[in-house]
């Protein structure tokens, strides 16, 4: 039987956020498990919506031995520690050698997410990548899953035997995509040769814009998928990830085929559809006081309108600890309005001190403040299972959690930042988000998968935080591509 090493190391490292990513980051969970070795990775990512449980699953199913060797993720944030970074692959370099001394290792399957930047490596997956193939050698085939805003470079491409990206934004397809990676890598070892195409896009795309349900995201998706056939083995296109100011930042296109000519052009033909389709990467960022203005005409309809308060997304590496547009709902007077998840660790606690029914006079979140008689409504441990289809399967780990209220205005707080895209952030703690009249969630895409069914409308709101939406404000000093126009 044939042993594959197995291993997830994940982060979307935002550039321009000032917070480091350290080592306790990716030791703690969140929604995704904490720091795991050996053969608990495999309970660890069990059934989760995780490219490594996909690929676990397939590998097995496909007869394989599985040797697992690591498990790190951290949240979005600013750039990797060199120690993190240094600490975590000398547990995956030991794990992979002891792995190798009990018997051949034949074939190495990463789950990367393609925008890991540290303090020294702008490439940070391309390093793991080399170093990964440094120690095994040309003969191994060594593949890798890679997360829809991946920055590939040619390090990555050089490095890796083949390299396959998620379809969808919301990521409800995860687990699928490390089974596509598996796929590949039984081909090679196989015997098959793959060869393949590279293209880098000229321009960055905003993330709200990016979503896969939405054009022209939607039809380019469909068209990579639509082209894998006969003998064109793999075609993805990355949308990239826009908030990391390194040379190979942007968008890109890697085809796999069973010929050079095969996987150029296919990979050409995408590049174009891509090209042509660059005025419709945009769409109305609101300011926030036009956003609640017009959102406050619709209240007592008993519908709700969601603002995506994108800039604050934790999921691309902001503090999701802006309270300017809670304040502003305050001084508008917005009946009905609900906001989460704002991660305020202080206030969870003195929530939890004050117990339910007691009154917090404070000002929550950072940035513009948000100052009230807060009530408590109720507490939770910030331990449950997420229901909706992209934490689908993952166990939350968010630190005390607290539902707050003063006048109108319900905001949900953790104690650890987590991006608001499952409706079980909210009922954890009792509250129902179908019930808001305007919901302000802090996320940019990834909500629409489990909240997009009790939308009426949506509103994407530009407010405080890192996770920029309007590249143009954005100084690139190394990347070298500028927003699409
Ligand atoms: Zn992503």
């Amino acid at each position: 039987m044939q042993r594959i090493a197995v291993a997830g190391i994940q982060h979307e490292t935002n550039t321009f956020s000032s917070m480091p990513t350290t080592m306790a980051h990716f030791i703690e969970a969140d929604a995704w498990p904490g720091l795991t070795q050996g053969e608990a990775v495999l309970a660890a990512v069990a059934g989760a919506n995780l490219p490594l449980a996909g690929a676990v699953a397939a590998l097995e199913a496909g007869g394989l031995h599985v040797l697992p060797l690591l498990w790190a993720s951290a949240n979005p944030s600013g750039r990797v520690e060199d120690a993190a970074f240094e600490a975590l692959w000398a547990m995956f370099e030991s794990a992979l050698l002891a792995a190798r001394q009990a018997g051949p290792v034949d074939g190495v399957y990463l789950d990367l997410h393609g925008a890991l930047v540290t303090e020294r490596y702008d490439d940070g997956d391309g390093e793991w990548l080399r170093r990964t193939r440094a120690l095994m050698g040309e003969q191994i085939p060594i593949v890798a899953s890679l997360d829809f805003h991946a920055n590939l470079s040619p390090l990555m491409v050089n490095s890796a035997s083949a390299l396959v990206g998620y379809r969808s934004y919301p990521h409800v397809d995860m687990a699928e995509t490390g089974a596509r990676a598996v796929g590949l890598l039984q081909r090679l070892l196989a015997g098959e040769a793959l060869y393949l195409a590279f293209v880098q896009l000229p321009f960055l795309i905003s993330m709200p814009w990016q979503c896969s349900l939405i054009e022209p995201v939607a039809r380019l998706m469909y068209a990579a998928e639509q082209a894998e056939t006969g003998d064109i083995l793999s075609v993805s296109f990355f949308p990239g990830f826009p908030l990391a100011d390194v040379a190979d930042g942007g968008p890109s296109i890697l085809a796999y085929a069973k010929n050079t000519c095969l996987a150029e052009t296919t990979a050409q033909a995408l590049a174009q559809k891509v090209l042509a389709a660059e005025p419709e990467f945009a769409g109305r960022l609101w300011q926030v006081d036009e956003a609640l203005s017009y959102a406050k005409q619709y209240t007592g309809q008993g519908k709700t309108i969601i603002l995506a308060d994108t800039c604050d997304n934790a999921g691309g590496g902001a503090g999701s600890d802006a309270a300017g547009i809670i304040s502003d709902g305050l001084k508008m007077g917005m009946p009905a309005m609900m906001v989460g998840i704002l991660c305020d660790p202080a206030t969870a606690q003195a929530a939890h001190d004050a117990g339910v029914g007691g009154v917090l006079l404070r000002e929550i979140g950072q940035g513009r403040k948000a100052r009230g008689e807060w009530r408590v409504i109720s507490l939770g441990t910030g331990q449950f299972a997420a229901t909706g289809p992209f934490y689908a399967g993952c166990q939350m780990d968010l630190g005390p959690m607290a539902c707050l209220q003063y006048q109108g205005v319900t905001v949900l707080v953790s104690s650890r930042k987590q991006q608001a895209a499952d409706q079980a952030m909210f009922r954890h703690l009792g509250a129902e988000p179908g019930e808001a009249e305007v919901l302000v969630l802090k996320s940019s895409v990834h909500f629409r998968a489990d909240f997009g069914a009790i939308a009426s409308e949506i509103l994407v709101v530009e407010a405080e935080g890192d996770h920029v939406a309007d590249l143009s404000r954005l100084q690139y000093r190394v990347c070298k591509r500028r927003p699409a126009s």
